[in-house]
């Protein structure tokens, strides 16, 4: 068995949500009239409830989407096509779901201004906000460093611009209330809090409601056609439920394991730290960069020995990329090949870190003797 540190990339499924799945496997569509379609009906107004509850909205918000990814797609680009196409507000540090959305409105004509962001990985100014633009955009927690980013200042700086917040880091980890942040809209996960892989949420307003970026049959609102899957909504809104009710323990417990780790790895030599203090991370982020070592090689040594961590940025064809969240930060393009993001969550224990701790020094010196790619 492998020790898992990649919690932000995926979590295990909750055994609750898990149950809560196979409960309502047999369901059928929740669109037909006849009594079997009534009873999945039911079993998504449920899971419908449960959410609204657990994340400060009214049911009816609640849009269930095939991954966050979609919720982020339809959030950025649904209000840009339903206020005008017009210009575009973005942090420069978003998740891909994000940034390329922003990018295809781009290529469709819409004019972006990027935020800055300090070298702590947080956004320092709302400039670009005091012109009203079509949507404006901010993660509420980075997905690599695990900065918490100003989003309740952000909604009030954007005025009457509508704002889409990409909460999927968020959700289940840190307490959601949609109605006194004031989005627009507001996009989760259910893999990232334990529920199934594959199921999104989109929290949608009213109005301006987002318009679609598929078409089909006008299921959720019209906003996300096609048949709700009832069993990964129902063993959502489980996970969900079950991940809020914990968020105060979790986040102490994490926070002190997470906060243990780094005093212990600072004494690797020329480490470096992106993840900001205590109080503006997420409590189980550690994005740390040890100059001279490729992230690959830390990854694969790693996992040679039974450790799961990642280098926090995309892939691509196997050859991990420089950051471009560290970039934005600042961070020099060789710090930034030579990181490594370890996440920790619901079940890393103590033992768990120690391991990880003893292994750490050898697996740098080793992959710096390999030197960075
Ligand atoms: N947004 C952020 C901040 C994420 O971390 C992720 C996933 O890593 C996504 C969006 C996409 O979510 P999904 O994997 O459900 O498509």
């Amino acid at each position: 068995m492998s020790t898992y540190f990649d919690y932000a990339a995926t979590a295990p499924l909750r055994p609750r949500a898990r149950e809560a799945w196979l409960e309502a496997s047999e369901l059928g569509n929740p669109a037909s009239t006849y009594a079997s379609g009534r009873r999945a009906r039911s079993c998504l107004d449920t899971a419908r409830e449960m959410i609204a509850e657990a994340l400060g909205c009214e049911p009816i918000e609640v849009i269930f989407t095939a991954s966050g990814t979609e919720a982020d797609n339809i959030g950025v680009l649904g209000l840009w096509e339903a206020t005008g196409r017009g210009r575009i507000v973005a942090s420069p540090i978003e998740h891909p779901a994000v940034a390329k959305a922003v990018a295809a409105a781009a290529t469709r004509g819409a004019t972006v201004d990027y935020l800055d962001v300090g070298a702590d990985g947080i956004v320092t100014d709302f400039t670009p906000l005091e012109t009203p633009a079509s949507v404006a955009t901010l993660m509420w927690a980075n997905n690599e460093t695990g900065a918490i980013q100003p989003v309740h200042e952000f909604v009030a700086a954007a005025g009457d611009t509508p704002v889409h917040v990409d909460a999927v880091q968020v959700v289940g980890h840190h307490h959601v209330d949609f109605h006194a942040l004031g989005a627009t809209t507001l996009a989760a996960s259910a893999h990232k809090f334990g529920g199934p892989r594959g199921v999104g949420i989109l929290l949608a307003k009213r109005s301006p409601a987002p318009k679609p970026v598929i078409f089909g049959g006008g299921q959720e609102r019209g906003i996300r056609s096609g048949t709700v899957d009832v069993a990964g909504a129902f063993a959502t809104a489980h996970a969900l439920a079950e991940a809020v009710s914990e968020i105060d323990s979790e986040a102490s417990r994490l926070r002190e394991l997470r906060d243990g780790l780094r005093a212990r790895l600072s004494s690797i030599e020329g480490v470096i730290c992106h993840t900001p203090d205590a109080e503006h991370a997420l409590p189980g982020h550690l994005y740390l960069s040890f100059p001279g070592a490729a992230s690959d090689s830390l990854i694969m040594l790693l996992d040679a020995q039974g450790i799961e961590a990642s280098a926090g940025s995309a892939c691509h064809n196997g050859v991990t990329r420089a950051s471009e969240v560290l970039l934005a930060m600042g961070v020099e393009e060789a710090h930034a090949r030579a990181s490594l993001r370890i996440t920790l969550g619901r079940e890393n224990t103590a033992e768990d870190v120690d391991l990880l701790a003893q292994a750490l020094p050898e697996v740098v010196r080793r992959a710096r003797l390999a030197g960075l790619a």
